[in-house]
């Protein structure tokens, strides 16, 4: 994710460490309503991710989601969907939690079998007919409604924009949008069914594997993924679009989804694709997904954002007089490297967000360093001079805050993004060019289409510099005060706003 500026250039983010206290917590808690004789109540429960404890449940690992959405054409009425999960039985279960907080549940099946289900806090809990246990195969349908119009205090999901909508589900809402496992560490194949009235065009995530029309003008059109997705990345565009086509390296299809009114004035964006790929690849090695594209919505989200295979971003980005050409070219580029860092690397816990956002902003300022002669120094020492109070507003980069009440994309704060940017900038001038850029390729590589942690950073960075960076790392990564610039001694942070 990337917030927009409104005016200049600037922008934030946020991170932390991953702690499994809650997690062990919650696995014995559900152990503890097996163990229980008598029926013990629904409760929500979570993976104790450190940001978003609720998030998540225990006991199952989604193999894969299928959804269906029926768009009745106008955006502010609810789909009708019908989500499949399939998913692998963990742990001893007599209830099984999913996420899911928007939307009026009509039924649930579990194995074809119609299954007891209720809503507590923000999780759909079903009762299947007899318990289950590690290693049993969950087929769970659920058919519910899904509501594009938020909730009072909601973020995200749904995005209503000028001709349809859009999805935005970073980082806790894709279960406002349709019932899932929505922590990133399960990730899952999906395939996505959207029916749609005449004159619309839906796109998901991945390739299509379909289109049928039906009697009556609507049409149904299937995408389906190549490769494991976190929830949060899933995106389902539906609108007055036109998908345009094109090559990029090594033939890799690249399609992008716009207003089809818009198609002429933002292709001079849009062709950029191709070429900011190929320098991605030059950096890190091959793209790893099957496709990729931009998806332009009219809609005032206040950010871009890394879906996976097709990033949103905001009209406005493209066809506003104030925003350099350097600078939109960098936010192409970021949402560009996050499919490597972030979708296809995906983090643990959301305390690993500087993973994410550290890299996207990274190769960002590169890319406007070696394009648009920006130096990336520059704004390093810039980064430098503003850490301390990054790191007072918002955490340490790997140690971030929580998100404030009611506003969960807080978590998206400058220490996050210039703020550990600087972090890699430390690490490059500590372990050299050779040595840091050996080690992004080895892990875009050794975590393709899985999770990593902080630690696993950290461990494959000490790996490439031949020696222990443990000691580096922790004052870097959980410092509140910002450690000295390796080859910059006369680099200075300024004292904490109000201090
Ligand atoms: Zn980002």
């Amino acid at each position: 994710m990337l917030l927009t500026p409104r005016t200049t250039a600037a922008r934030p983010k946020a991170l932390r460490t991953p702690r499994l206290a809650a997690a062990l917590i919650a696995a014995t808690t559900s152990a503890a309503l097996v163990a229980a004789s008598a029926p013990s109540p629904a409760a929500p429960l979570g993976i104790g991710d450190p940001l978003f404890p609720h998030l998540g449940n225990p006991g199952y690992d989604v193999a894969s989601y299928d959804i269906d959405f029926t768009y009745h054409g106008d955006n502010r009425k609810p789909l009708d969907a019908v989500t499949k999960i399939d998913a692998l039985v963990t742990a001893p279960m007599e209830r099984v939690n999913l996420d899911f907080a928007h939307g009026k549940v009509r039924s649930v099946e579990v194995n074809d079998e119609a299954t007891r289900f209720e809503s507590t806090g923000e999780d759909l809990v079903l009762t299947p007919s007899a318990p289950v246990g590690p290693g049993e195969r969950l087929r769970i349908t659920v058919r519910h409604t899904s509501d594009p119009v938020s909730a009072k205090d909601a973020q995200g999901g749904w995005v209503r924009t000028g001709d349809g909508l859009a999805m935005a589900n970073q980082a806790d809402a894709a279960h406002l949008v349709f019932p899932c496992n929505d922590h990133p560490s399960d990730k899952a194949e999906f395939t996505f069914r959207v029916t749609a009235p005449e004159g619309l065009t839906a796109v998901a995530n991945g390739l299509p594997i379909g289109r049928t029309r039906h009697v009556g003008g609507a049409t149904t059109w299937a995408y389906r993924t190549h490769h494991p997705m976190a929830t949060e990345l899933a995106q389902v565009s539906i609108g007055r679009s036109t998908v345009l086509h094109r090559k990029g390296p090594d033939g890799l299809p690249v399609r992008d989804v716009v207003p089809t009114k818009d198609r002429k004035v933002l292709e001079r964006w849009l062709k950029k694709t191709p070429g900011q790929i190929e320098w991605m690849e030059q950096k890190v090695g091959r793209y790893p997904f099957e496709t990729y594209g931009v998806l332009v919505a009219e809609a005032r989200t206040g950010f871009e954002l890394e879906t996976q295979t097709l990033s949103l971003f905001e009209r406005d980005l493209f066809t506003r007089p104030e925003y350099p050409e350097w600078y939109v070219d960098s936010i192409m580029v970021h949402e560009l490297a996050h499919q490597w860092f972030g979708d296809s690397v995906s983090p643990r816990s959301w305390s690993d967000l500087w993973l994410n956002e550290g890299h996207a902003t990274w190769y960002e300022a590169l890319f406007a360093e070696e394009k648009a002669k920006r130096p990336l120094k520059d704004r390093m020492r810039q980064a430098y001079r503003q850490s301390d109070t990054w790191r007072a507003a918002g955490g340490p980069p790997a140690k971030p805050k929580g998100p404030a009440p009611g506003k969960k994309i807080s978590i998206f704060r400058p220490v996050v993004y210039d703020g550990s940017a600087l972090v890699l900038y430390a690490l490059r001038q500590e372990i050299g060019h050779r040595a840091f850029d050996r080690l992004e390729r080895q892990w875009v590589d050794l975590y393709r289409d899985g999770n990593a942690t902080t630690a696993d950073f950290v461990r494959l960075a000490s790996q490439n510099a031949a020696r222990d960076l443990g000691g580096f790392f922790d004052a870097w990564l959980y410092g509140t005060k910002t450690p000295p610039m390796p080859g910059h001694p006369d680099w200075r942070t300024a004292a904490p706003e109000g201090k």
